[in-house]
């Protein structure tokens, strides 16, 4: 029997994201607090304009431009203007006192800072320098029109949207359903951590790395993790398993077990609760993958499902291609790819793989990449030690000072 044939990583992201609508149920308002890393479940229409008001970028003195026409210029001061306050009309040929962030007074149409001015006695002050007009003036609006749209859907929230939506005096944000994600880790081979001393695990055993790599990014992606635990090598125990996930998670995500050994029974299983398609994908590290979706009993409808490789890099790495994806576009994010940048190499690949690979680098002190030199599916040193992974195509050779395509993990892991 020939073997399968590989299946590009583009085709199976475009599969699954074929079947990613965003989950019924949407959107509930929460407080802006609460609402870092959620996605806007609609737009942000601005009830306001921010700044409300023409004002100072400048502790200094509001004046008409023409009335400074050369340093040198003395003007009286006819009133002061702190944060906090409006001032009156300005008074042809006097200046205003104001502070950064006080409204311009109506007639004023530049600021003079106070490091350009020379208080005189009888409050007046003299002008060292003539402003030009709109000089440290913030317009009314300029960061943001009345009615336009501040934020869009889709948007994933930062700290710096928060804050936006705080400058249009909101105080909550719509935003859509975060999935609930069921994590097994499945062979008969891993120890928990805590379960037994380090020096104490018994030969054939490792301890369960996946559970906290997979954990991590998915809250990182928006996720709700309920922990499904280990998961033995047992068709039975799998099959309750995963049958009594589905039932209240959106996702179910399994790694290992998903090849064809007899030893493997995630996919039967799956295959026997739903549908499955496995896939072997032309990527390294990667390979065995599956998605599919899981009936729940009772007509309640099906959940997603994804089983990843059981290979500590390669399960990172194909959460990171495909998962993450997968689970922004769940929760109707306007952007699933990462943004990648052209980077310099500063090693080389003299001996390409037939798959397209993902390569554990980091910068130097020369901007340039370097690659981590033990690049085994196996060795979760060089997730740790890198900074990103560089997207490699099929059958390419690298040299010294190529441009590369570099996904940043600051980028993967949000
Ligand atoms: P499998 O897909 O079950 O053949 O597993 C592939 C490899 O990944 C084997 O070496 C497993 O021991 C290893 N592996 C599976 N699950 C985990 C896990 N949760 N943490 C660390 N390594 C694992
Ligand atoms: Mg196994």
């Amino acid at each position: 029997m020939s073997p399968a044939p590989l299946t590009p990583l583009e085709d199976a992201l475009a599969a699954l994201l074929a079947q990613a609508q965003p989950l019924p149920g949407g959107a509930a308002s929460v407080d802006l607090l609460q609402a870092d890393g959620r996605v806007l479940a609609a737009d942000c229409i601005a009830p306001l304009q921010v700044p409300p008001l023409d004002n100072s970028a400048m502790d200094g003195y509001a004046v008409r431009s023409a009335e400074v026409p050369v340093a040198g210029t003395v003007l009286p001061v006819s009133q002061r203007i702190p944060a906090g306050q409006v001032g009156t009309a300005l008074l042809p040929g006097t200046a205003a006192r104001i502070f950064t962030g006080a409204p311009l007074p109506p007639g004023a149409d530049a600021i003079v800072m106070q490091e350009e001015c020379t208080v005189l006695a009888e409050g007046a002050v003299r002008f060292n320098a003539a402003p030009r007009p709109g000089q440290f003036v913030r317009r009314a609006g300029q960061d943001i029109a009345l009615g336009s749209t501040a934020l869009q859907a889709g948007l994933r929230l930062t700290p710096a949207a928060l804050g936006l939506a705080a400058s249009l005096g909101l105080a909550q944000l719509p935003v859509t359903r975060q999935p609930r994600v069921a994590l097994f880790s499945t062979g008969d081979e891993l120890a928990l951590p805590g379960s037994l001393a380090p020096q104490d695990l018994p030969p054939g055993h490792i301890f369960n790395s996946n559970r906290y790599v997979l954990a991590g990014l998915l809250k990182r992606w928006g996720c709700v993790v309920v922990d499904g635990g280990i998961l033995p090598d047992d068709r039975a125990a799998t099959r309750a398993a995963l049958a009594h996930a589905a039932q209240d998670c959106d996702l179910l995500v399994t790694s290992a077990g998903v090849s064809v050994g007899e030893e493997d029974h995630v996919r039967p299983v799956a295959e026997q609760l739903g549908a499955l398609s496995l896939w072997k994908i032309a990527m390294k590290p990667g390979k065995p993958f599956a998605f599919g979706h899981l009936r729940r009993s009772g007509g309640a409808g099906q959940a997603h499902f994804i089983g990843l490789p059981g290979n500590p890099v390669s399960s990172l790495i194909t959460a990171l291609m495909l998962l993450r994806p997968f689970v922004l576009a769940l929760q109707g994010a306007g952007v699933v790819q990462p943004q990648a940048h052209w980077v310099q190499a500063d090693f080389d690949i003299r001996k390409p793989d037939s798959r397209r690979e993902f390569l554990r680098v980091r910068r130097n002190g020369a901007g340039r990449l370097e690659l981590f030199d033990n690049q085994n599916s196996g060795v979760l040193t060089s997730t740790v030690w890198a900074e990103g992974l560089v997207d490699n195509p099929a059958q390419t050779l690298i040299a010294r000072g190529d441009s590369v395509r570099f996904l940043p993990f600051s980028e993967l892991l949000t």
